[in-house]
């Protein structure tokens, strides 16, 4: 029996990820790292006792937020955590952009800010990027419901300086902005030191790039008390138990274990400045990232056609048939092994 039951239903488009294929192939494509994490994760998450899996978690998650509190110079009523920044990020859109007045983002961007703000209702407006892929900021100084930027952008992998992320911030006190770090630990300058100021700037960095985490699903918020406590009431109002015990004592031990985590991303910054190097003399022409991927331009085949090209050998990257974008493939920073195995089939495709 059918009845007219889909009158009913929230439709929605949903965020389409990067493909995770299964067996041996050279993973480019999703800014995953390539490097295991600390030895220490496992570790812990050895360690943790049938007795504590039985209980429910830690709602707060009082040992991680401590330990990210005390990492990033601020007090724990200050830190949020979620399951992966997409939800650290799914809440703050739900708390914090609640006007008439459009939010605000870049035409190019992460493509899951459009994908929430359709499902959530709220009302949006892209901001165009120049030629060169680059945000002004002067653009963001119009009346709106709230601000986010991806810092540095993705999928371009350009960086803000934290000036300018202080002028946009300054000029919206009637707003909340979103600085998405999801990419900071590559090369930029966290704005976190500026919410002691700034009442309306909520800070949002993942455990899935720089530490190696991106299966275990840690996000995490840094703010104002006041912006924190409300994005925590409406956390609350939707599930308490979001963060698991494996997440949380893993999560803890990747931060804690500083040495490893400086020495791997030094070596992604490594290979990123080589791998620019070696696109540039393949033809390519490409944005300065500071992000542990490259956003590249080929120039005797297109970008589409590579992309394809490249599959068909085991090798993926990314790339998206947008018209502001399609001319680019988006080249995740992995070993010096996978890279150079990446430019010898390039080698021979171009
Ligand atoms: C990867 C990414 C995220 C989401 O990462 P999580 O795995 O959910 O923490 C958020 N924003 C940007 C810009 C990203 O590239």
């Amino acid at each position: 029996m059918s009845g007219n039951w889909e009158r009913g239903v929230r439709r929605v488009v949903p965020y389409t990820p990067g493909e995770q294929p299964s067996g041996d192939v050279i993973k480019l494509n999703t800014n995953e790292n390539p490097y295991p994490p600390s030895p220490k994760v496992k570790a812990a998450v050895d360690a943790v006792s049938d007795g504590r899996l039985r209980l429910y978690p830690d709602t707060v998650c009082r040992e991680l937020t401590a330990e990210l509190a005390a990492q990033a110079g601020v007090e724990p009523e200050q830190v949020f955590i979620g399951v992966g920044s997409d939800d650290v990020l799914s809440m703050a859109f739900l708390t914090f952009f609640n006007t008439d007045e459009p939010v605000l983002f870049p035409n190019v961007t992460y493509s899951f800010y459009d994908v929430w703000a359709k499902v959530y209702g709220i009302k949006y407006k892209t901001v165009a990027l120049d030629k060169e892929f680059r945000i002004h900021t002067q653009d963001y100084f119009e009346k709106n419901g709230g601000i986010v930027i991806a810092n540095p952008n993705a999928p371009t992998g350009i960086l803000l300086g934290l000036e300018e992320i202080e002028s946009i911030v300054a000029a919206n006190p009637d707003s909340v902005v979103i600085i998405d770090e999801a990419y900071i630990d590559f090369g930029g300058k966290s704005a976190v030191g500026l919410t002691a100021r700034y009442e309306n700037l909520l800070v949002v960095q993942t455990f899935s790039k720089s530490r190696s985490l991106a299966g275990l699903r840690i996000g995490m918020a840094y703010g104002d008390k006041k912006l924190i406590k409300y994005l925590s009431d409406v956390r609350f109002s939707v599930n308490s138990y979001t963060m698991n015990t494996l997440s949380q004592v893993g999560g803890l031990a990747a931060l804690r274990d500083r040495e490893y985590f400086e020495k791997t991303r030094a070596e992604i910054i490594r290979v990123r400045e080589y791998s620019k190097a070696k696109l540039e003399e393949l033809g390519f022409s490409l944005t300065d990232s500071a992000a542990n991927f490259l956003f590249a331009k080929p120039s005797g085949k297109t970008a589409g056609e590579l992309f394809s090209a490249l599959k068909a050998r085991g090798i993926y990257v990314r790339w998206w048939d947008k018209p502001e974008i399609s001319d680019r493939l988006r080249i995740t920073v992995g070993t010096k092994e996978q890279m150079d195995a990446l430019f010898a089939a390039l080698k021979e495709l171009l």
